[in-house]
């Protein structure tokens, strides 16, 4: 992974597999698309029979059960009532796990606050195609080998940093988060002109990306002009990502980044797990890594209550998952927020310390090392 700021040309970080402390891999971290996690779950719960699983549903309502009507009757009245658009009648729940996103409807029926901030930016993500090193494919025949594509780039611009992260084949994933404003004009331009604004955004200077990205169109004549009349290398192996030939249809998206941390993670009857508990910026790509470990850390609390006859719904067997994951989650909701806001300073005395650094850690492989392990969780 290689990356570096824009306001410095010294100032970059590279990260290798054999850094990483782990003995034998190739890789440092790997990518997946969501499509292939949700695949793979899907067909784990389809061979746990008996499990229930509803399609295309919505859950429409979540109350608490009625009181209980006579002594001797099961008393419902604690217990969460999921109402969903498929169903008929309220499915009841011993234990709700609310793993549903940033605005969780079970985050809001067990009336847990939330704390955080938005950052005023959006996240442009899109499913970008690479051409091979030293011309496009339609000028090349033979397609470049699978391997030419395993390095990640992240340059931190001003408004914020430009991902590329390399996906199978020519194939790779953007992210770019920038303002608002930048977000709606870079959706608006026709493919060819976006990807461009892409290939610019890695290559020129600050001045050069923004007066490209407030241009209507042109990008395409205006990138190919200013390659010429700069000294960028158009290919550098080591320094930039590969030249983005298009973009694939219908992939260009974007998402407002926030930042926010449930005040709990648990109560009577309810969890909270990945975005409905924590909500990351996207800079480190630590969201989904975040929720899968919380998800393994509330099994282990579930599975400690079921192997000592516990009730699995009781707050304080649901605790030793909010002890575990709460602190770890919320040092690392600081990490990435206080990087988001020492790269979006462009005073030069910050910029000659952040590059002092960033260059210093660069020379530690050690630390590197501890630093992809965290990441890596
Ligand atoms: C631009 C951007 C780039 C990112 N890049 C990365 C990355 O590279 N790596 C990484 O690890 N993370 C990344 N993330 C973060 C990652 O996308 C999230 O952390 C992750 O998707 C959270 O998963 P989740 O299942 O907790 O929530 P979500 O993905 O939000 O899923 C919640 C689900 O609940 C469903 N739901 C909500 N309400 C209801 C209802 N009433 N009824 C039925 N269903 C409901 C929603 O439809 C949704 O399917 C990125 C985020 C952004 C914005």
């Amino acid at each position: 992974m290689h990356v570096w700021d824009a306001l410095s040309s010294e100032s970059k970080i590279d990260f290798s597999a054999g850094e990483n402390g782990r003995k034998n891999t190739s890789a440092i971290a790997y990518m997946t698309e969501n499509p292939n996690l949700t695949r793979a779950l899907l067909a784990r719960l389809e061979s746990l029979e008996p499990i229930s699983s509803f399609e295309n549903a919505k859950v429409t309502s979540i109350d608490l059960g009625p009181p209980q009507d006579s002594p001797g009757t099961l008393n419902l009245s604690s217990y969460p009532h999921v109402t969903t658009s498929s169903s008929t009648s309220p499915l009841v729940a011993r234990l709700l796990i609310g793993a549903d996103g940033i605005n969780s409807p079970v985050r809001t029926f067990a009336h847990i606050p939330t704390r955080g901030w938005d950052y005023d930016r959006h996240g442009v993500v899109a499913t970008v195609r690479l051409a091979s090193r030293g011309g496009s494919h339609s000028q090349i025949e033979e397609a470049p080998k699978v391997q030419d594509n395993v390095t990640a780039y992240q340059r931190f611009l001003p408004s914020g940093p430009i991902a590329l992260l390399a996906l199978p084949g020519d194939y790779a994933s953007l992210v770019w988060s920038t303002t608002p404003e930048q977000a709606a004009r870079l959706k608006g331009l026709d493919p060819a002109d976006f990807a461009a604004m892409v290939n610019a955004a890695f290559r020129l200077s600050v001045v050069d990306v923004d007066y490209m990205s407030k241009m209507p169109s042109g990008q395409v004549d205006e990138l190919a002009w200013r390659l010429q009349a700069t000294d960028v290398p158009r290919e550098d192996e080591t320094k930039y990502p590969r030249i983005i030939e298009s973009v694939q249809e219908g992939s260009v998206a974007s998402f407002p980044l926030r930042m926010r941390q449930a005040d709990q993670y648990v109560g009577e009857r309810v969890a909270l797990v990945g975005d409905a508990a924590h909500t990351i910026h996207p800079l480190a790509g630590q969201g989904l890594n975040m929720g899968l470990a919380d998800v393994a850390s509330l099994v282990r609390a579930i599975e400690y209550s079921v192997s000592h006859g516990g009730d699995i719904g009781v707050q304080g067997n649901l605790e030793a998952y909010e002890s575990e994951m709460w602190m770890k989650n919320n040092r690392m909701l600081g990490v990435v927020d206080k990087l988001h806001k020492l790269y979006g300073v462009s005073w030069w005395p910050v910029v000659g310390l952040r590059s002092l650094g960033l260059g210093t850690v660069d020379k530690f492989n050690g630390l590197k090392g501890w630093m992809m392990s965290q990441a890596g969780g």
